[in-house]
């Protein structure tokens, strides 16, 4: 069978106007080639520093913004470039959870009518299944059926954020995209919402990619995860093999500086050199030679390619083999 999702050599780059000489900036490499299957019932976690493109991969996907270059298939179907009224289907079929649960809920509108609006806007039966299934839906997501006549505003955070899951399970999605979903959220309030995602995805075979900062969010939930490094992959593999033996040198920066859950696990801390350089002057080489600990002549000039030096282990770095 087709993965839920396909992603090959997608890239997004685009130019910012930066005033009166130049009429024309050097191009921004937000999303620079990057390919990943998920499969169904699976979770991907996309992790990376604010502004390595990791939303706009969720965004590129959802079509809510077209790529410069690569394919997209999902359920085995090319979508990129696809017209609009011929995604209808495929829109259906991704769903997405933000971070801000308030802002993608309609104020005026109650509960029910929240939850409602997918299967009514895509066919979801008659009057009596509607009221079916949003009262399905209200318990699948631990929301009580006196809640349905209440308003956005009156539901606390981690509530709203069940609401948006119920909606965006009313139409039996794929894949469902969350982008920083939990991250607004108590950390006690984050547990409950990824236990949640959890037990819906046990339940309905549903795929995620996951998106987050987060390492500790990442590793509650995923089963894969790939690392982002501006607008680049530079490691992919299952999550036992990176949270245990990280290859990238990015990815070592990136867990010891984690909190660590586990007392048992040793960690080092690595301090990397200075901020993420903009992804207009990227650095030559591999892109991340100006921070590594380990740079060498040869990474300031040759670029490393995602090898796969064990098997389901992907890394983009010279020192692995
Ligand atoms: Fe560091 Fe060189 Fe590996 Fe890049 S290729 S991560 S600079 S060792
Ligand atoms: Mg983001």
């Amino acid at each position: 069978i087709a993965p839920v999702l396909q992603v090959r050599d997608l890239k997004k780059h685009y130019r910012v106007d930066t005033g009166l000489w130049s009429r024309r900036s050097p191009p921004v490499h937000a999303v620079d080639g990057i390919s990943f299957d998920i499969a169904r019932g699976e979770t991907l976690g996309l992790v990376g520093e604010s502004g390595c493109g990791k939303s706009t991969v969720g965004k590129l996907i959802l079509r809510l913004v077209d790529p410069t270059a690569g394919k997209l298939h999902v359920a085995g179907v090319r979508i990129d470039g696809m017209r609009a009224s011929a995604m209808r289907p495929y829109r259906r079929n991704m769903q997405a959870i933000f971070q801000d649960p308030y802002s993608s809920l309609n104020p005026r509108m109650r509960a029910r009518e929240l939850v409602a609006e997918p299967l009514r806007n895509f066919g979801g039966g008659d009057e009596a299944a509607i009221r079916q299934r949003v009262a399905t839906l209200f318990e699948q997501v631990g929301l009580r059926p006196d809640q349905m006549e209440r308003f956005a505003h009156e539901f606390s955070g981690g509530q709203r954020q069940r609401l948006v899951i119920a909606r965006a399970m009313a139409l039996e999605p794929g894949l469902i995209i969350c982008d920083e979903a939990v991250s607004a959220l108590d950390v006690s309030v984050q547990a409950q919402v990824i236990n949640l995602l959890g037990d819906v995805q046990k339940q309905m075979g549903v795929s995620y990619l996951f998106i987050s900062h987060d390492l500790a969010v990442i590793e509650h939930l995923c089963h894969r995860v790939a690392v982002m490094y501006l607008g680049r992959i530079v490691e992919i593999t299952d999550k036992r093999s990176l949270f245990a033996r990280p290859l990238h040198p990015y990815t070592q920066a990136l867990l010891s500086a984690a909190p660590v859950p586990d007392p048992t696990r040793k960690v080092e801390r690595i301090i990397l050199d200075g901020d993420v350089p903009s992804p207009i002057h990227r650095p030559s080489g591999c892109h991340f030679h100006t921070r590594c600990p380990y740079a060498m002549d040869r990474c300031r000039v040759e670029e490393p390619l995602l090898r796969e030096p064990r098997a389901g282990h992907r890394v983009a770095c010279h020192l692995a083999s």
